[in-house]
């Protein structure tokens, strides 16, 4: 770029002035800033606890917190920042709130200024571009040689932890598996809420195999100029190669690879498509011995474009939960490991109290503390500190009274989670209940996993019917325990699944001996309007079922008892903890 006279003249006068201003700004505005993480951010912003943004062009922006405190963030600069943030009601402002209250004058040449600049920057666009992503991929690679993360270092997460094992070996010795022709995984998903230790065993990954571990973000590449998202993917698989084995890990897969709203290409951004479509070119031009791995991380499994989970692509799933109250005691103990902790804590009681937490919200946790006890040069970090540090984890966050709250929604979660399994196992020996816990999942009801025998070709009327008698269970055990005035809304995805399989029984699979074997789809394209008796015969077999269900529960009331009971205690359960229950 040629600068000439003019233009100089004109730099150094907008550099004077912005400095002019940003000292005004500075000793008019020296609050306190609290610096969140982007991710931290979102999180907040979906818990619609962000009251305000002040939008700009800056790497970073600021902002204001509900609860008032100011904070700044990483600017993701994206074209729908702003209309994410309206749709969680968050106030956007324009520009810097400061300047404008601030130096009115100063703003409008600043403004000025700043448009001159732009169009200098814009001009050299494609360069400026260039150089990004050059320093960009230096920094994404951490060789084998740098500190290596094991598995030892991701405490709880025992099944994640398990899947992934499998496949150190396919990295170490991917000719092995060749020679039998056998095709090896290439991707995998790993889905849960944030700060579950995603990244963590995608490193620990690379850790055991001893590769090379290349880590990106979604929204990394959607940030980026125009153009540029599916080079860099094209990219960073040439660099991977380059190094023959290693695990590639892309944070927030769900950036790139949104959903479709409807058919037009309204629904995720054009950019977003392309990066995704190279993403995709690239992962099925592996030959399949390479050793190479790509793991994607998303909380938000729902928005995921399908094409993204097919055979080929990230067809393993693996989910990171919250942890349990033994898996926090696991990583509090992991994260307490090279501290000076006063002999009086007592781990478990944390760990039992801080349900729901996140193991990034426990590693925080520890971590305020020792900030807390090491600002006090105090000897040791006690169960004060760890108090106090409480807060501030959970600063943003609803200010609830942690042990009482917790306790009845737990009773409630746990009587409720109680209700699906013992029915389950009650109507059905071959349905295997996996997994009940009152820690909530991202998929399926609550924390209740159940394998319904899936190798028949048909499914039964009395199968169709068991199902749903199974997903009334919750809210039937919640009525039995809370009574009809204290029934909760835990209940709503249960409701829609129960009245899809209810309808399908009966307007679908002709199953039901009043309506007969009429198809309603057909009756209804047809513009006949008796879709009113479907309803009604809809409605009465729900509430049949439902009776039958309650009466389940009402018989077995004291195994209803004892698997809350446990839940409370433990929080998840396995199926031999409930079979255990269920024989005495
Ligand atoms: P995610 O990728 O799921 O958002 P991260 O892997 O980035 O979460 O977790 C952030 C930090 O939280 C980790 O670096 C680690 O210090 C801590 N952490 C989270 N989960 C665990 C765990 N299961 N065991 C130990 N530490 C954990
Ligand atoms: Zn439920």
């Amino acid at each position: 770029m040629k600068i000439d006279g003019k233009v100089k003249l004109l730099l150094v006068l907008i550099i004077s002035i912005a400095l002019i201003s940003s000292m005004y700004l500075y000793k008019n505005n020296n609050k306190e800033y609290k610096e969140l993480s982007y991710k931290t951010f979102l999180t907040y912003v979906e818990k619609d606890l962000v009251d305000e943004i002040e939008l700009n062009d800056k790497a970073k922006i600021k902002g204001r917190l509900k609860d008032g405190q100011d904070f700044i963030t990483d600017n993701p600069r994206t074209e729908n920042f702003k209309e994410y943030l309206l749709l969680y009601n968050v106030e956007v402002l324009e520009g810097d709130r400061n300047l404008m209250i601030g130096q009115g004058i100063s703003f409008t040449l600043l403004l000025a200024g700043i448009g001159v600049l732009a169009y200098l920057i814009n001009k050299n666009n494609s360069k400026q571009a260039e150089k990004e992503m050059a320093t960009m991929s230096k920094i994404d690679a951490e060789g084998s040689t740098s500190n290596r993360v094991t598995f030892d270092d991701v405490a709880g997460n025992e099944e994640a932890k398990d899947s992934l094992r499998e496949l150190i070996d396919f990295i170490k010795e991917p000719d092995k598996y060749n020679k039998y022709g056998a095709r090896l995984p290439r991707g995998v998903l790993l889905y849960g809420p944030p700060g579950t230790g995603k990244t963590l065993l995608a490193k620990a990954l690379a850790g055991e195999a001893n590769v090379p571990f290349y880590a990106v973000s979604g929204s990394d590449f959607i940030q980026v100029y125009a153009g540029l998202g599916a080079s860099r993917v094209r990219e960073l698989f040439k660099r991977a190669k380059e190094d023959g084995k290693s695990v590639i890990f892309i944070d927030e897969i769900d950036a790139l690879g949104k959903k479709r709203k409807g058919s037009s290409a309204s629904g995720g951004s054009e950019e977003g498509d392309r990066t995704l479509n190279a993403l995709l070119t690239e992962m099925s031009g592996f030959k399949g011995n390479e050793g190479i791995i790509v793991i994607a991380a998303t909380n938000r499994m729902d928005t995921l474009d399908e094409a993204l989970l097919r055979p080929g692509r990230f067809d393993r799933q693996i989910e990171v939960s919250l942890p349990d109250v033994n898996a926090r005691m696991a990583i509090l103990k992991l994260h307490s490991k090279n501290k000076p902790i006063s002999k009086k804590v007592d781990l478990k009681s944390i760990a039992l109290e801080t349900i729901y937490f996140s193991g990034a919200q426990l590693e925080n946790l520890m971590n305020e503390s020792a900030m807390l006890a090491a600002k006090e040069k105090a000897k040791h970090i006690t169960m004060d500190h760890i108090n106090k540090a409480y807060f501030t984890v959970l600063v943003g966050e609803e200010k609830k009274d942690r042990s009482s709250i917790t306790l009845e929604d737990k009773k409630v979660t746990a009587y409720h989670e109680a209700g699906h399994a013992l029915v389950a196992k009650k109507l059905c020996k071959l349905n295997r209940v996996t997994k009940v816990s009152i820690i909530p999942s991202t998929k399926g009801m609550g924390g209740f996993s159940l394998n319904i025998p899936p190798d028949r070709m048909h499914q039964t009327k009395k199968d169709i019917m068991n199902n749903i008698m199974i997903a009334l269970g919750g809210r039937a055990a919640e009525e039995i325990i809370l009574g009809t005035d204290n029934i909760t809304t835990g209940a709503s995805s249960d409701l829609q699944k129960a009245t899809e399989m209810t309808l399908s029984m009966i307007g679908t699979y002709g199953m039901d001996e009043k309506i007969g074997l009429v198809n309603y789809n057909v009756i209804l394209n047809s513009n006949l309007s008796t879709g009113t008796s479907l309803m009604e015969r809809t409605k009465e077999s729900l509430e049949n079922l439902y009776i039958e269900t309650k009466k389940i529960l009402w018989d077995n009331r004291k195994y209803l008892d004892a698997i809350a009971d446990k839940l409370m205690e433990k929080e998840s359960l396995t199926e031999e903890e409930v079979n255990q229950i269920l024989t005495n």
